[in-house]
């Protein structure tokens, strides 16, 4: 547990409805016709609109219409009717249209990525993660349909005379509620793998990002899925989720472990199924045999991807104390060369916070941490300058465990450093805490960081990596332990969670109960002959 109670963040700003008369006179940074087209995946019956704005300029980038309680009702209808027939076709016509989205999306990675930088404000090259994960995801389930979800032969109890074929049929209708850090991959994979085991989907993006998700349904729309499989809700979690849960066959959440919390409970209420990927105050160990330089280059990946805004980022950095100096004198180097802005080209390392709330926690977890005496190594301070809502990458020193930042999540770009002198107290030190998420170990000699690795409580861990090497490798599940969340995406876990299993048993010759005259005692000392005979025979 960490020593101090974390204290709940501020509430969300609500979905702002917009004025109509507004809508028509607003100069818009995105192409109006572009957006309307988007547009026509939001289930709505109404005429609300709601505006995205541009978190790095403040300015409005196009407006998207909104749904109700009453539209969350319509969309699982569409998406039920849609289940019977989706859930008939081929593991071959599925992997065809798999991999005509994967075609689809590394061809259209630019339009994709000037998208992501416009609605979340980061920079290019964290923009140009999401494209990448969501083909090699969209490939990966092409290629392991069959692998994963075609009929198997278990091992009936009587050999040769019992057998056993395992069935796997889908859920029904999914519902995946994503957060806005990662807003085309956290909308689109998760759904992918649900799509792929013959589920349809209804998918609810963040209210701050719902055009990436938007531009995820046009392209399944256009590489061939059928009208129906995928329908998009846009909208406030609040108001939406308690609809979309009464009414969902298993219910994919990404976000705030607050959040995961109420969700698990409405689930539990139903006996629904969910996977719940959540928060994470993820670790990276520097062990005295790392190469310096490369575990510096990881940990600045790390800590300021998309400004920290990541749920595998790092948080806490552990070095051993022989190398502590050194090391940190190279990581500080690197964070403070860091190039910061609001442009959408390449060559930007960091671009904007998310939100005037985002950069409040951010703001206040540094002032609490100087104000207890915690050492600021680079950084500490928001750059209005470049934008609403930029904070430089910050490295704290000093940090206890009476600041908000050593144990809350602060899901920004700040990182606190501690010398360790024991491998042993590394590793207590990366289980310290509520969360289980990530973790990467930097060292020379890679088999002995494989068996420390095995040591931390965290769903993924890296080896000379910071967190790219398990995000990307899709058939590698992922997800957390303790408050990090529930289940796994990625893998066979990852689709297999969106699927009921049947066993179906044929037995042979031989019944179950006395026959050919026999006692009950009589059966009873056969049988537990059979038994011994076939555990002697197992064991010779
Ligand atoms: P959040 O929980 O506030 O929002 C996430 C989603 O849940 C949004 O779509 C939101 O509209 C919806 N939502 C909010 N309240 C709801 C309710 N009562 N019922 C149903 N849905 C509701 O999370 P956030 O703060 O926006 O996102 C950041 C958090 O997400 C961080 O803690 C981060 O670590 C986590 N995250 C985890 C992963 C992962 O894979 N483990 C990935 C990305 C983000």
């Amino acid at each position: 547990m960490s020593p101090r109670a974390s204290k709940p963040r501020a509430a969300k700003a609500p979905v702002a409805p917009l004025d109509p008369e507004h809508v028509l006179r607003a100069t818009y940074a995105l192409d109006r016709a572009y957006v309307r087209r988007l547009n026509d995946h939001v289930v709505h019956s109404g005429t609300a609109e709601m505006l995205v704005v541009s978190p790095a300029t403040g300015q409005p980038v196009g407006s998207v219409s909104t749904s109700t309680a009453a539209d969350v009702a319509v969309a699982f209808d569409v998406a039920r009717d849609a289940a019977r027939t989706w859930a008939e076709t081929s593991f071959e016509e599925r992997e065809q249209l798999l991999m005509r989205l994967h075609d689809l999306i590394l061809d259209r990675q630019d339009e994709i990525m000037d998208l992501i930088c416009w609605e979340s404000g980061k920079a290019r090259i964290h923009a140009f993660d999401e494209p990448l994960h969501v083909a090699l995801t969209a490939r990966y389930y092409a290629r392991t349909l069959h692998k994963h979800l075609g009929p198997k032969r278990r091992d009936g109890v009587v050999p040769f005379l019992t057998r056993i074929d395992e069935h796997r049929t889908p859920k029904g209708v999914v519902a995946i509620i994503s957060p806005w850090n990662y807003p085309f991959t956290m909308a689109m994979v998760d759904g992918l793998a649900a799509l792929a085991a013959g589920n349809t989907v209804v998918a609810k993006p963040d209210h701050h990002t719902p055009l990436s998700a938007l531009l995820g349904a046009d392209l399944l729309r256009e590489a061939g899925f059928p009208p129906g499989v995928w329908q998009v809700l846009v909208g406030s979690g609040r108001e939406l989720g308690t609809p979309m849960i009464e009414r969902a066959d298993y219910v994919c959440f990404t976000g705030s472990t607050a959040t995961g919390k109420l969700i698990a409970t409405q689930c539990a209420e139903r006996l629904t199924g969910c996977s719940l990927e959540l928060g994470g105050k993820n670790p990276i160990l520097v062990l005295a045999d790392a190469d310096l330089d490369r575990a510096a280059e990881g940990a600045v990946r790390a800590a300021f991807s998309n400004g920290g805004q990541l749920c595998v980022s790092t948080e806490r950095l552990y070095v051993a104390r022989e190398v502590y100096d050194d090391f940190v004198a190279k990581f500080v180097a690197r964070t403070k060369s860091m190039r910061l802005g609001s442009s959408h080209g390449w060559g930007v390392d960091m671009g904007s916070l998310i939100s005037a709330e985002q950069l409040a926690v951010v703001d206040e977890h540094v002032r609490d941490a100087v104000k207890h005496g915690a050492r600021v190594l680079a950084g500490g301070k928001a750059r209005p300058d470049l934008g609403p809502h930029f904070y430089e990458p910050t490295i704290l020193e000093d940090v206890t465990p009476a600041m908000a930042c050593h144990g809350d999540e602060t899901f920004g770009p700040v990182i606190s450093v501690y010398p360790f002198d024991s491998e042993d107290e590394a590793i207590e030190l990366a289980n310290t805490g509520d969360y289980g998420l990530n973790a990467a170990i930097y060292s020379r000699d890679v088999e002995r960081a494989r068996a420390l690795a095995t040591r931390v409580h965290c769903g993924t861990v890296n080896v000379n990596e910071a967190f790219g090497a398990t995000f990307a490798s899709i058939d590698a599940p992922m997800g957390g332990m303790r408050s990090s969340g529930m289940g796994r995406r990625q893998g066979a876990e990852g689709i297999l969670r969106y699927t009921e299993v049947q066993s179906v048993a044929t037995q042979y010759i031989l019944r179950f109960g006395p026959h050919w005259g026999m006692t009950d005692e009589a059966y009873a000392g056969v049988m537990t002959a059979a038994v011994k005979l076939l555990s002697w025979l197992g064991r010779a």
